[in-house]
């Protein structure tokens, strides 16, 4: 069976250590069109218990990757300068580099062939492979040159934001909200190893006109940022890797492959990184169809067709709840100046609708408690 996969983030290296481990004698191939060492961004976080998502399913990667990632259990949030602890979350968090260059491990240690720097044009080339596994990400040329037949959908979502880290090490997965005479700013921030923490900055649509954001270039709109955070950053300076102002897409198909050619992680699907699932939602993906295909080894049609069923249930859930995310943070200039902190954090923990406040008693104690306490004052 030959196999081409395209695309070299979480989806297409996990996918292709799972099929090759099990099959040897599968001619499994990625291509990449970065170097091996590059990446976009900072570090990435597992949220909903980590990583435990891959402990059923493939224990030895669970124990391969976990002790490289930084875990902890609360979630902060700061608004009005109180600083909210949240217990019960369960996160884990690691250099997005670092978790590929340990995927591409794997890969090597089964024989999948890897090829970087080569970008695809065109999937002609790949008329005798018996799979094409797109994973080319949120602007998939794959996706792109046959939406008709995926029956893609895109919106783009209102609020910008922008992609920073930075040396300062915070404790936990934080969320801290700013204001000034400009509009309203929501820093995503965590440690992702012994030295670096991300810091996305996300804004509103009047905040970024009354800045000016499209007239700065990068190093203005860091220092602008950096200001909005002082307080935060403890004169920590933000750093840029390829950041600027983007719009977040929510992208969704309606038909999951083409023939032989198949869509997973972000060129399926996006899941705004408030709910900091993207990358799970990927890897999930890879073992969703790398089961399917071990169930019907010799018919790929069959196997494509389960994947779809069985993934696209659990999958529509988690794409709604990010959502349902992303739309509270369009609304975040009201709730931040109309909410109490307590209110404005309960609001933030149960934003998805998958909590309720029965739930988040049971989640959060020692959270809700102090939320009671508040309301008595
Ligand atoms: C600001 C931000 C913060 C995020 N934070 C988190 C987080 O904290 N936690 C989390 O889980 N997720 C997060 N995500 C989402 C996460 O990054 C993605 O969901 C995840 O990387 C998807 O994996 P993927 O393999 O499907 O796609 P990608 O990681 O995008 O990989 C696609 C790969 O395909 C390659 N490629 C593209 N086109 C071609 C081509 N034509 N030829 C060859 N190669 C090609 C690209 O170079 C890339 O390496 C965040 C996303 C954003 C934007």
């Amino acid at each position: 069976m030959k196999i081409t996969i395209i695309g070299g983030g979480p989806a297409g290296l996990y996918f292709s250590y799972l099929i090759k481990r099990d099959n040897p004698d599968y001619n499994v191939s990625l291509i990449e069109q970065n170097p091996q060492n590059a990446t976009f961004g900072f570090g990435v976080v597992f949220s909903d218990r980590a990583l435990e998502f891959l402990r059923a399913d493939d224990e030895y990667t669970y124990k391969y990757l976990s002790p490289h990632m930084k875990s902890w259990s609360d979630l902060k949030i700061v608004h009005k300068d109180k600083h909210m602890a949240i217990d019960g979350n369960g996160f884990a968090a690691i250099g997005r580099l670092e978790f590929l260059n340990l995927l591409q491990k794997l890969c090597l240690s089964v024989d999948v062939k890897l090829e970087f720097n080569t970008t695809i044009q065109s999937l002609k080339e790949f008329d005798d492979s018996d799979l094409i596994v797109a994973c080319d990400g949120v602007n998939s040329i794959v996706r792109k040159s046959l939406s008709s037949e995926f029956k893609t959908k895109e919106t783009i979502l209102q609020n910008p934001f922008i992609w920073f880290g930075t040396s300062k090490l915070f404790d936990c997965l934080s969320l801290t909200f700013r204001e000034n005479s400009d509009g309203v700013f929501c820093a995503h921030h965590y440690p992702y190893s012994s030295k670096m923490s991300t810091f996305i900055v996300e804004t509103n649509s009047s905040t970024y006109q009354n800045v000016g954001f499209a007239d700065m270039n990068t190093e203005e709109s860091r220092i602008y940022c950096e200001k909005v955070f002082a307080k935060d950053l403890d004169n920590h300076i933000l750093l840029s890797n390829k950041s600027e102002w983007r719009w977040f897409p929510q992208i969704w198909n309606d038909n999951w492959s083409s023939n032989n050619i198949v869509l997973i992680g972000d060129s399926l699907h996006t899941a705004h990184f408030s709910i900091g699932s993207g990358t799970r939602l990927a890897m999930e993906d890879s073992i969703s169809l790398y089961k399917s295909l071990k169930a019907n080894p010799t018919n790929i049609d069959e196997a494509i067709v389960q994947y779809a069923k069985s993934r696209r249930p659990q999958l529509e859930k988690l794409v709604s709840a990010s959502v349902a995310s992303a739309h509270w943070y369009e609304k975040m200039d009201v709730l931040m100046r109309t909410l109490s902190p307590y209110e404005f954090a309960r609001s933030y923990m149960t934003r998805t609708g998958r909590i309720s406040d029965e739930k988040l008693k049971k989640i959060a104690p020692r959270f809700m408690e102090e939320y009671m306490l508040s309301q008595t004052e």
